[in-house]
């Protein structure tokens, strides 16, 4: 592998779902893509920021340090009105530090319990963050997505809190809605998308 290669970009993720929403929407900008799982010397960031920002900033800094190539890494969650702004940060987390998705889906719906629809307000948050090589924060960006928790599952695709997410406009989870709508309408594609020319004029300057 030449790890110099100039337009390789690593995506700071370890999570596959993550990982296949972002590199389909950097696919048209010929800069070629990797994944953590590419490197045996990348590192394992402790989240320990208190903002998805922090976290992000985290994520790829760290990483590009490490492995010392450009890094996309991104820090997202869901923001729950009813729980004061829980899961948020912990959202991967929330059932404990190994959680399952479906261990933190049963939480969730658990303190949801007697909270009536119009009070099940909800969005997700992505904060995008582009470092250089040497670590240094070169762009980023945000991304929110709104909508309500429901009270039961619907649907199986998408990852996480999907099944129970659902997008007012479209009476439909993310868990039922396809990948190229979600693409469209989610925080990480909103954030991808607000990130990409940056990332583009800093791993191809002469485009
Ligand atoms: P992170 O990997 O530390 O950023 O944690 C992200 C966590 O937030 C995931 O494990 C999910 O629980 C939740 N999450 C973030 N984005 C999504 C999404 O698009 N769908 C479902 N859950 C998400």
């Amino acid at each position: 592998m030449n790890h110099s290669f100039p337009t390789t970009l690593v995506i700071g993720t370890t999570n596959a779902a993550k990982q296949c929403e972002i590199s389909v929407l950097l696919e048209p900008h010929k800069i070629e893509c990797r994944s953590l799982r590419d490197f045996t010397n990348a590192v394992s960031v402790a989240e320990t920021g208190s903002t998805f920002a922090e976290n992000a900033a985290l994520k790829a800094v760290q990483q590009a340090q490490a492995l010392n190539h450009w890094v996309l890494a991104e820090d997202s969650g869901l923001v729950v009105d009813a729980l004061q702004g829980a899961p948020g940060v912990y959202s991967a987390r929330f059932a404990g530090p190994q959680a399952t998705d479906a261990e933190n889906n049963t939480l969730l719906i658990e303190k949801l319990v007697n909270t009536p629809r119009d009070h099940r307000i909800a969005y997700y948050a992505c904060h995008a963050t582009l470092a250089a090589p040497d670590g240094t924060i070169k762009a980023t960006a945000d991304g929110r997505c709104y909508g309500h928790i429901a009270e039961s599952a619907q649907g199986d695709r998408g990852f996480g809190y999907d099944p129970y997410f659902i997008i007012s406009e479209y009476h439909q989870t993310f868990g039922e809605l396809s990948q190229a709508v979600k693409s469209l309408i989610s925080h990480r594609g909103r954030a991808i998308r607000s990130i990409i020319p940056m990332i583009v004029k800093s791993l191809l300057p002469s485009s």
